[in-house]
């Protein structure tokens, strides 16, 4: 079985352009592209995304030419996306809403339904050309914002692929997501992928969080258990071609780079970004600025050369933004410079990698100062540049790289008297300084390269995904039901053990709405009828409503989880175990002293038991107090018949001799069977499974860990192996 890695993101590493004398194809900027290029060039990969060129530009000849091009060249799969499509989805969704809002900047996040519209049907345009190359057992790796969608709509349709997605921009605290008009959308867009990457712990942590407080699924170990599926979150941070910015590449310096080596006199700040909100440039500026105030003897004996890469010009809030650092940089280039001396030289445009190699390498001190960044590579290509480690990076706590690179000089970004401190710290470190902690970042940086990234993300997706398949395979019933429905064939004498919520129906709260159907009456009334079977309800429920759903039909019920029994064909409740009940004073008043402390949480009380529920209850506060709680009860009960169990969001204090699994286990003992049969699908039913004896068929319903031997995904699962068992009683009936 073949599998091949297909990358997705947003664009191609690619960009192609008109040029007059035809076509043209240049590598493309920003960190994803620069970051995963050598990775790609390396693997036998697809890589599908957007070219850079509208499609209403295009002829129908003139697509074909570069689809050939870039498949043939570049191994590059494009996708092609109307003006329209663009402006909306691009612009309008990807950046002015998702893009201000995870870069914490409220104020200016849109709420347009109709970007939202067009960002979803690009998504789904993304999914129609990646259905032209999958195959059903490929890896996709998705890139990014602009594709949040994408992985649940290929795990519907392709439910064996390993689906990867990586966000490259900071996942917000849950207080900011939740401001988002389509959260869970994007949630459950981004929960089809099998793993999912963050630059950093504190993302991972946020997006956690959001899965929790937003969809209510809870996550061990960094693991979601959704949908019969493992999905494994974690922090990714990446790494920069380490080799290709420590190796002296014969650069075209331009004429006005040439200026750098005449005036070796001056030291040099240097800082490169994208022109973006998000990157604090007016903020660098104006600290900039302040350490020419604070510190006049660096009067002209300092340059700062401000590298920003044009990007997305055709946003207002762009050019707006470009006037205030052009405003910006004359009044301080009037204030402070003479005849023969500018402090800041402004280059408002883009180099090659080779020639910011070039001005890495000259650079004293280089500010990487965002208001937020997911990582910013820039911070990590300088230290790799300056391989004579003589470099200091200046690096605000708000970018991703800071908590990689703790050896720079890290500061608060709003903090300007700081950063104007840190410049001067910077210029006057000694050299030995430098050396020592240069050298740490190098270590690091050539260890955690970009090949390390990619490597690590495809690796960690490989084995989570294999080892979860592996172990529901074991036990997986999915497909291969034929041992339990063979067992059943060639018995005479069977009892089956059915669990009732979540294991015969959905789980529902409301008791109206928990009713059993139809179609289940009509099953459990088939296999109760044949006279070889016997059939015993468990439940937890209380016996007044197990009495009206199943009364009428020749099954024993459990109720109370074994507390209270009604054989089939009798109208008496018989109380299984001997309850005194006095130890409820004691418990109960200290769960109500914690109902009272955390708001959203309920007690429960139950002739055998009192449950203290905490679903409603802000998890992480609950999080907080649960050991505390938990440590109370312990003190209370341990020299007693009690019990504490935990459930779904749920702690219960219990007479331990009531269980699921004890009053099975005396109804096993009474006859000779030769088919037994527990399901169930929650804690209280482990004690059901262990009680089973050797060869009994014990099924858990749901992926979670489990004692049972056998698991089914869904309740829906259980109905279609009752539906087989019945027709096999059927069968054996008529014959
Ligand atoms: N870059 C470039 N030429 C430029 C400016 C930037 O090639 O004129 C590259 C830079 O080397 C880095 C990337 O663009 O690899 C920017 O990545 P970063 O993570 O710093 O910021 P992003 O643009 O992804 O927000």
């Amino acid at each position: 079985m073949t599998r091949k890695i297909i990358f997705i993101s947003n664009r191609l590493p690619i960009t192609v352009t008109k040029g007059a004398s035809g076509f043209e194809y240049h590598e493309s900027i920003g960190g994803l592209a620069t970051g995963l290029k050598s990775y790609h060039q390396q693997a036998g990969s697809i890589w599908i995304g957007w070219l850079g060129l509208a499609d209403d530009e295009l002829t129908p000849k003139e697509k074909n030419l570069i689809q050939k091009r870039l498949k043939n060249q570049h191994k590059c799969l494009p996708v092609f996306l109307s003006k329209q499509a663009i402006n909306d989805y691009y612009y309008g969704f990807c950046n002015n809403t998702i893009w201000p809002l995870f870069h914490y900047f409220t104020d200016k996040t849109e709420t347009q339904v109709s970007t939202w519209k067009a960002y979803q049907d690009v998504n789904q345009k993304f999914f129609e050309v990646l259905e032209t190359v999958i195959g059903k057992n490929d890896t996709i790796w998705i890139h990014d914002y602009q594709l949040m969608l994408l992985p649940r709509l290929i795990k519907d349709k392709y439910p064996q692929a390993q689906v990867g997605y990586f966000l490259h921009i900071p996942f917000p605290s849950f207080e900011i997501f939740r401001l988002l008009v389509w959260r869970e959308e994007i949630l459950l867009g981004i929960l089809g992928a099998d793993l999912i990457g963050f630059h950093t712990y504190d993302y991972a942590r946020h997006f956690l969080s959001s899965v929790r407080r937003l969809l209510g699924f809870d996550h061990n170990f960094n693991t979601i258990n959704h949908e019969g599926r493992s999905i494994l979150v974690d922090a990714f941070p990446m790494g920069i071609d380490y080799d290709f910015f420590v190796k002296n590449h014969a650069v075209q310096v331009e004429e006005e780079m040439a200026a750098i080596a005449e005036q070796t006199a001056s030291k040099i700040v240097l800082s490169v970004d994208r022109l973006d909100y998000t990157k604090g440039i007016p903020q660098r500026i104006t600290a900039f600025s302040r350490f020419l105030e604070k510190y006049p003897e660096y009067h002209k004996k300092i340059r700062f050369y401000l590298i920003v890469a044009p990007s997305r010009e055709e946003a207002d809030s762009y050019s707006e933004l470009l006037k205030e650092i052009e405003k910006l940089i004359s009044r301080i280039n009037g204030k402070y410079g003479t005849l023969n001396w500018m402090p800041i030289w402004f280059f408002f445009r883009s180099f090659s990698q080779q020639d910011l190699i070039y001005f890495y390498r000259h650079a004293d001190v280089m500010l990487v100062t965002p208001l937020r960044d997911g990582m910013n590579l820039v911070a990590k290509e300088y230290v790799a540049s300056r391989t004579d480690c003589q470099g200091v990076l200046v690096i605000s706590e708000t970018a991703g790289a800071a908590s990689e690179l703790s050896e720079a000089l890290v500061v608060n970004v709003n903090n300007f008297d700081a950063i104007a401190d840190s410049i001067k710290v910077a210029l006057e470190m000694p050299e030995d300084e430098k050396r020592a902690r240069n050298k740490l970042m190098h270590k690091r940086l050539q260890r955690y390269n970009v090949k390390f990234w990619a490597d690590e993300f495809l690796m960690t997706l490989k084995t989570s995904v294999a080892d979860w398949r592996q172990n529901m395979a074991t036990k997986d019933l999915e497909k291969s039901s034929y041992v339990i429905e063979q067992a059943y064939q060639h018995s005479s004498n069977r009892i089956l053990f059915l669990d009732y919520d979540g294991t015969l129906v959905g789980f529902k709260s409301i008791p109206e709405q928990a009713k059993p159907d139809q179609e289940l009456i009509g099953l459990l009334s088939d296999l109760a009828d044949d006279p070889q079977n016997m059939i015993v309800i468990v439940s937890g429920r209380d016996k007044y409503i197990l009495e009206e759903w199943f009364g009428d039909l020749n099954v024993h019920i459990l109720a109370s989880h074994g507390l209270w029994l009604r054989h089939s064909h009798e109208t008496e409740w018989i109380m299984t175990t001997l309850l005194e009940n006095d130890w409820k004073d004691t418990v109960r008043p200290i769960l109500s002293l914690y109902t009272d402390r955390t708001p959203g949480s309920f007690i429960e009380e139950k002739d055998y038991s009192i449950a203290w529920h905490y679903r409603k209850c802000e998890p992480d506060m609950v999080a907080y107090k649960l050991s505390e709680i938990r440590e109370h009860l312990m003190s209370l009960i341990s020299s007693t018949t009690l019990g504490l169990q935990e459930g779904n969001k749920v702690l219960e204090v219990k007479d331990a001799r009531v269980n699921k699994g004890y009053v099975s286990s005396l109804f096993i003992q009474q006859n000779d069977f030769d088919f037994i049969l527990g399901a169930g699908d929650d804690y209280t039913d482990e004690d059901l499974f262990l009680s089973l004896p050797p060869g009994s068929f014990s099924i858990k319903i749901g992926i979670e860990n489990t004692n049972a031997k056998y698991q089914l995904k869904s309740w829906q699962s259980m109905r279609s192996l009752l539906r087989k068992l019945v027709r096999i009683s059927n069968t054996n009936k008529q014959q």
